[in-house]
């Protein structure tokens, strides 16, 4: 029997896939206390964890401040996870005094959780409820404009606001060290080997343990007429425009239709809704998932999990970097198209599209299997309770790097030599020249050889697994 902390932001999405997790935890005889918000508090207990409310130490937001998170800014989620830090030192240090935990396991934008492990010296696992996102995996991720922007801008006052860590014991370099996956922490991820991008350039410090649903529920598609969902997840859904468009593209469809509009908005304000729509502002989504023949979503990780897992093929409207790389992946599998244009029309075409090509529905099936066959929640509380782990899994990434670093000596080592025969043989007046050319090309060539060397060595792991 383990004492174990769970540490999570103030987030439905990152605190969902931790709750069976902490029930499995708690059902072999741990002793969890999790950490969290008033807001997650039932489902927290249900877990059969004991709930720590740390509601008290949100930074109090500012309006500005309101809208940044709205918009899931980086920058400000980052600086507010920074003061919620600072606000929690004093209670963390008093909560273990009594309950010192053998293992914390942690969200991995979770900034208390991962410091305090740092801190207290304290084995630590991550919780990552997106993709595991390396050099590589993070080639998925395709950063709009005002994300960039958002970056670019915000990290002076990240730098700014770090510094007020130190004097704390914190010692933090970067967000970046902060938030990035690396191969030599213990991390879980919710989803399987196979569908995570480059999972073979991680170590087995990774878990890839499938999506953490506890739910009973197959799929069961046996609907009179086909049952259509959309949701916007529950962060950035407030966008009564684009609900209004898919009430007009589906209204006329033999379908029903359930929409999750989210809590900023007031169902009734849609006014009198056609006969086959239903518009709730949360609803019960992996039961609804069961039994739906498609969903419109906009492409969360767990959103797009559960839907695999149910079998339910999906049109895809991210919204942000992250949710792109989740609907390229799950377009890569074949288990759905694009919103290309979010106009009645343009919604009705797509949902069209699913419903009448049996292809989606047979890849989102395949990968239900695929993901029901994974270590599931039962997995993931092993793998916290017998922490650290130690890696033998070969670091692909390491190994590369070292190989492209060879390659760059001998590179230089053979453009010496040229230099000296050109000089002893021609002429030293344009031996510069030989040099200039060779400082030009050795990165682009020790480069493409350090993939080549990965794409090897990730064949022959491939192979072998
Ligand atoms: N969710 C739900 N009911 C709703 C809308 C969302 O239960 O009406 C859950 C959904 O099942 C998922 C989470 O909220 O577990 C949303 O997480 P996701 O990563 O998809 O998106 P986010 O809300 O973080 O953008």
């Amino acid at each position: 029997m383990k004492k174990i902390a769970i540490f999570c932001i103030p987030a439905h999405g990152h605190t969902n896939p931790i709750i069976p997790v902490a029930s499995e935890l708690v059902r072999r005889g741990n002793q969890v206390r999790f950490y969290s918000f008033d807001e997650f508090k039932d489902k927290i207990e249900a877990s059969g964890a004991v709930f720590v409310s740390c509601s008290r130490f949100l930074p109090e937001l500012t309006n500005e401040e309101k809208e940044a998170l709205k918009k899931s800014s980086n920058t400000e989620m980052s600086i507010q996870d920074i003061r919620t830090t600072l606000k929690m030192d004093s209670f963390i240090a008093e909560e273990f005094k009594s309950f010192m935990p053998d293992v914390i396991y942690t969200d991995s934008v979770c900034f208390w959780g991962k410091l305090s492990a740092l801190k207290y010296n304290i084995p630590m696992v991550v919780s990552t409820t997106t993709f595991a996102f390396n050099q590589l995996s993070s080639k998925y991720m395709k950063f709009t404009s005002g994300e960039l922007a958002d970056m670019i801008f915000g990290l002076p006052k990240i730098s700014r606001e770090l510094k007020t860590l130190k004097p704390y014991g914190y010692n933090v370099k970067s967000t970046l060290s902060l938030v990035r996956n690396d191969n030599d922490t213990d991390t879980i991820v919710y989803t399987s080997e196979n569908y995570q991008p480059y999972s073979e350039s991680f170590t087995d410090h990774y878990l890839f343990a499938g999506p953490s649903i506890s739910s009973e529920l197959v799929p069961e598609k046996n609907n009179k007429r086909p049952l259509v969902y959309i949701s916007m997840g529950t962060v950035v859904n407030d966008k009564p425009y684009f609900y209004s468009n898919c009430i007009k593209g589906l209204e006329g469809m033999d379908a029903d239709i359930i929409i999750s509009c989210g809590r900023h908005i007031d169902p009734e304000s849609f006014g009198k809704l056609p006969d086959n729509f239903k518009v709730f502002q949360y609803v019960d989504q992996l039961d609804i998932l069961s039994r739906a023949n498609v969903f419109l979503t906009h492409c969360g990780m767990n959103s797009v999990s559960e839907s695999l897992y149910m079998a339910t093929p999906m049109v895809f409207f991210p919204q942000t970097g992250e949710q792109g790389a989740v609907a390229r992946r799950a377009s890569e599998i074949g288990a759905g198209v694009y919103l290309e244009n979010d106009s009645p029309e343009g919604i009705q075409a797509a949902i069209e599209t699913i419903l009448s090509d049996d292809s989606y529905a047979l890849a989102a099936e395949n990968c239900s299997k695929e993901f029901r066959s994974c270590p599931g929640p039962a997995g993931a509380a092993e793998f916290i309770e017998t922490a650290p782990h130690t890696a033998t899994k070969p670091d692909l990434l390491k190994e590369s790097a070292k190989a492209g670093g060879r390659f760059r000596i001998l590179f230089w080592i053979i453009a010496v030599a040229v230099m000296i025969l050109f000089g002893i043989f021609v002429t030293w007046k344009y031996v510069w020249i030989i040099g200039v050319v060779a400082g030009i090309f050795s990165s682009p060539v020790a480069k493409g050889y350090q993939n080549k060397a990965y794409e090897k060595m990730a064949k022959k792991y491939r192979a072998e697994r």
